[in-house]
């Protein structure tokens, strides 16, 4: 009787001692690195050359990944891109498509429109214009509109402007979504669906290699930036968009987040990291908040990653002078 018992502790203690030891085992190298991804222009970046038909199958295909490897996402709307004649029952259902499947949708404004080119007012107006359809089909879902990404991430070309604008968004209820990593898909969405298009495998291929090893170069950088910002890495937060490369290829970007270590979090776990109440004065072209934190202190980026200029040209070389959404100066 004692033996017997003697032995199941002893057993209880091994299993112990090895349960501990798998866990270590199965823990990453690097310390937790947390990231929250946010997809803007829904219902797509390219929604105006798009059918409602590619528009809910690139949909479908972006959010089948996100879901299977829970990733929580927010999806920022322009609600121009639903109103086109015949379509807009089936834009609408690609956008509900995206409350169904448990992700969340924000404002981008109605039209896209950059706070550093109207007055004021004017994008007050896109700004509540945009929130029509968005407002209700979150309500069918028992959500509210709380998140506005600005677009082109222009937060105002003056202080002044900026901060009326933000006292706008607040009494409206939003809070600001911020981005610290960029991806910069939207420059290859355009010469990507070409080469879908035309079945070019090798082109899409070597656009998706390319993809990713930029975006190493963009996570490493954004690493580095906020560990000299901060002395450690906030919950950092990406800027993706809705296209097919996403739609094809985000579980990729996904797998590379995950070898660094990074666990996907919710935006609003993110904004509760205290990096986001840094001071942040920032007025001009749009760019991440790391800049915006980096630039009030007086310590403006330096060796930011160069995005392969083949890619530029090709895009150029389809859409005259700059893709589709872009103006020349600002992205996003
Ligand atoms: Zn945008």
């Amino acid at each position: 009787m004692m033996r017997t018992r003697t032995m199941a502790l002893l057993l209880a203690v091994i299993l112990r001692l090895t349960c501990t030891f798998a866990l270590f085992a199965q823990e990453p190298a690097q310390a937790q690195r947390r990231i929250a991804i946010t997809i803007d222009d829904l219902p797509a970046g390219a929604a105006n050359s798009m059918t409602a038909g590619e528009i809910l199958e690139m949909t479908d295909k972006l959010l089948a990944t996100l879901r299977g490897q829970k990733v929580p996402v927010v999806g920022f709307v322009n609600e121009q891109k639903l109103y086109k004649t015949g379509e807009v029952d089936d834009r609408i259902k690609a956008l509900n498509r995206w409350l169904d499947n448990g992700f969340e949708l924000g404002n981008h404004t109605f039209a896209h429109t950059s706070l550093n080119r109207v007055p004021l007012q004017a994008w007050e107006e896109e700004v509540i214009r945009g929130e029509t359809v968005t407002r209700q089909l979150l309500a069918q879902h028992k959500m509210k509109l709380r998140y506005l990404r600005h677009p082109y991430l222009d937060v105002g070309a003056d202080l002044q402007t900026r901060r009326e604008a933000e006292a706008f968004l607040t009494s409206r209820g939003y809070r600001i979504a911020p981005i610290t990593m960029d991806a910069w898909d939207w420059m290859y969405a355009g010469v990507y669906d070409d080469a879908r298009k035309r079945g070019d495998t090798a082109l899409q291929k070597q656009l998706v290699d390319s993809y990713l090893s930029y975006n190493t170069a963009v996570f490493d950088y954004g690493e580095k930036f906020s560990k000299n910002l901060f002395d450690y890495e906030p919950r950092q937060i990406l800027l993706l968009h809705a296209n097919w490369l996403e739609a094809d290829h985000v579980g990729e970007l996904i797998d590379l987040l995950q070898k660094r270590g990074y666990q996907f979090i919710t935006l609003e776990d993110a904004l509760s990291d205290g990096a986001y109440s840094s001071p942040d004065d920032y007025v001009g072209e749009g760019t991440g908040w790391l800049d915006h934190w980096a630039i009030t202190r007086g310590h403006p980026a330096q060796n930011t990653p160069v995005f392969p200029q083949w890619v530029i040209d090709k895009s150029r070389d389809l859409h005259g002078q700059v893709p589709p959404q872009a103006t020349p100066a600002t992205p996003y």
